[in-house]
């Protein structure tokens, strides 16, 4: 075969190409089997134009098949095939895309179904092989030809004689390194796992012929291997489906099949946008929380695919930290990928579709609150500190979003309550939502300021975890309402004629004061008299904003 060269810039393109744009080897099978998937879609909207053209489903799938002796993996498609000239510039031009060519001669949309665009992926196939070897039949030709390359020093293009329409790629992988196994590339298990994990909703088959093990017979324990055909990939993703006829139990499996947790989802959201930005998502809620959620080492994500085929497992732009409990995906055919498609050219699009999505999250927690109490307060329990933290840690709009989602133990209706309820039950003349902060529900009832409070039949919210007063002190207000604890100098319940008593007591007491201050010097700053106590003579008190329960979590932070 005459040997052709690769232009110079190609070669070191190609060089680039193979050793850095992807960070894992794996992704070769995602690239060749998304070409195979073109070239089936470019057959059939060849026959949506050609009358002389009919289109079986059936007919069109693509084949993995490994093959050990050889240390050979092939790809295989029943697609359009590729004409010499066009082995010669989509194969042996690198960055020149035949795919997006198509598209553009056909008119078809961006974001129509077809993959290809940067004219790179199929070259992915060298991270693995020492050697391509591509042989291809083209619908509009009679002759087969194959090419052949063994990397950067060029290829060669010669006739074949493949009769059927349709296109293989026989990869001759590379020996294994100390560091690099590429026989894992041979191991049906492992092919499989990739082809799930990257292609499982490609619209065609993919088939491999597996082993399997089935009894000798009947009663015999002794199992015999034999070979079966498969089609690995699920074809249609979920999400695609008509939301009509998919059950719940269909998303719950969903929700196992992805490992998305090993609970049942409490809640699960199918949404399908088709605004400016276009996405279908599934979302979930955890029943619990995972061992390291309020850890460090939790990462927060959805899985992210264009068009079908995934390109990020834990995209953390898609959720805003308080919302980070929620697992799922997002599909979308609006995104500007990079050129490994592993990234996004444009942080706007995700953008735009984490708003959404955040939008949507809350609107489905204050539906379960409001329908659902049990589910709610089942998902409050394993996540509502992380709603608090998000209150507190970035204010402006977080707090919006999450303010009517947070719920506190109530001291009359003894149970949790959310602040609407709070502020809807508030007799007319009290001023304040008032809270005590505590140890615990049974600590703060045992509090001596909560009971003038209580007294006046006011209700009082409890305050067991540390947020939860840092939370309150950025909402400030609720429904116009402000927050005020019970330990707080003026509880604002107190008549003229009280304050006025209250000065007469201080006044006719002064030298007892005087003494209290002298023996608890260095202890305490004030001496004075209470107008919140009723039947305890003593209590502890704060000034200003900071009180007694924040000013221990301060004091136990590290410095
Ligand atoms: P892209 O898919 O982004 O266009 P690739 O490097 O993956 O870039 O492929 C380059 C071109 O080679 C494709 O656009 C297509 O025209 C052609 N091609 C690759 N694989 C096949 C195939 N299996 N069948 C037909 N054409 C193919
Ligand atoms: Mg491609």
């Amino acid at each position: 075969m005459a040997k052709k060269e690769f232009k110079a810039e190609s070669k070191r393109l190609l060089d680039i190409m193979i050793n850095s744009i992807y960070s894992q080897k794996e992704v070769f099978l995602r690239e060749l089997i998304s070409n195979a998937s073109d070239a089936i879609d470019k057959m059939y909207y060849q026959a949506l134009t050609d009358d002389s053209m009919t289109f079986h489903k059936d007919d069109y799938y693509i084949e993995v098949i490994p093959n050990k002796e050889e240390r050979t993996l092939t790809v295989k498609d029943t697609g359009i095939g590729m004409t010499e000239e066009e082995l010669e510039t989509n194969l042996g031009v690198i960055a020149k895309s035949g795919s997006l060519a198509f598209r553009k001669e056909n008119e078809i949309e961006d974001g129509h179904d077809i993959i290809g665009q940067f004219g790179v992926g199929f070259y992915a196939a060298f991270m693995v092989a020492d050697k391509v070897t591509v042989k291809t039949r083209s619908l509009s030709n009679e002759q087969a030809y194959k090419w052949e390359s063994t990397g950067a020093d060029g290829y060669a293009i010669e006739k074949d004689d493949k009769e059927d329409i349709g296109t293989e790629i026989i990869l001759n992988l590379k020996e294994n390194t100390d560091d690099e196994d590429y026989d894992q590339f041979l191991e049906e298990h492992r092919l499989q796992t990739i082809i799930k994990k990257y292609s499982d909703f490609i619209r065609y088959p993919i088939k491999m012929t597996v082993t399997k093990s089935k009894p000798q017979d009947e009663d015999s324990d002794e199992y015999v291997e034999y070979q079966e055909e498969e089609t690995v990939n699920s074809m249609v993703p979920i999400w695609r489906k008509n939301k009509e006829e998919l059950t719940d139990e269909d998303y719950e499996n969903f929700y196992k099949e992805k490992h998305y947790g090993f609970d049942k989802p409490l809640k699960y959201i199918h949404t399908k946008v088709d605004g400016t930005i276009r996405y279908n998502a599934i979302l979930y809620i955890p029943e619990n929380a995972p061992f390291d959620y309020y850890s460090p080492e939790y990462e927060k994500g959805l899985e992210l695919y264009s068009n079908g085929i995934l390109i990020m497992e834990k995209s953390p732009e898609l959720l805003p930290d308080y919302f980070s409990f929620v697992k799922g995906m997002v599909d979308s055919e609006d995104l500007s990928l990079n050129i490994s498609r592993e990234m996004l050219q444009h942080d706007r699009q995700l953008k735009l579709i984490e708003k959404n999505i955040t939008k949507k999250i809350k609107q489905e927690l204050k539906k379960l609150l409001r329908n659902e109490r049990e589910t709610y307060e089942k998902f409050y329990d394993a996540f509502g500190r992380q709603l608090k933290f998000g209150v507190y840690n970035n204010f402006g709009a977080n707090k919006e979003t999450l303010k009517d989602l947070l719920l506190f133990y109530s001291s009359t209706e003894k149970k949790l309550v959310s602040l609407h309820e709070y502020v809807a039950r508030m007799p007319e003349e009290q001023k304040y939502i008032y809270y005590a902060a505590g140890e615990s529900n049974e600590r703060i009832e045992k509090l001596p300021q909560t009971e003038l409070v209580a007294d006046k039949g006011y209700e009082i919210l409890y305050f067991t975890d540390e947020v939860d007063e840092f939370a309150i002190k950025m909402l400030n207000e609720y429904e116009g309402k402000e927050f005020r604890s019970v330990s707080s100098g003026d509880l604002g319940i107190d008549t003229e004629e009280e304050n006025q008593k209250a000065k007469e007591e201080e006044n006719e007491h002064q030298d007892m004061f005087v003494k209290m201050k002298e023996i608890l010097s260095g202890k305490v700053s004030d001496v004075k008299v209470s107008k919140r106590l009723k039947s305890h003579p003593v209590c502890l008190s704060t000034e200003g904003e900071i009180s007694l329960e924040m000013e221990k979590v301060i004091n136990a932070m590290p410095n």
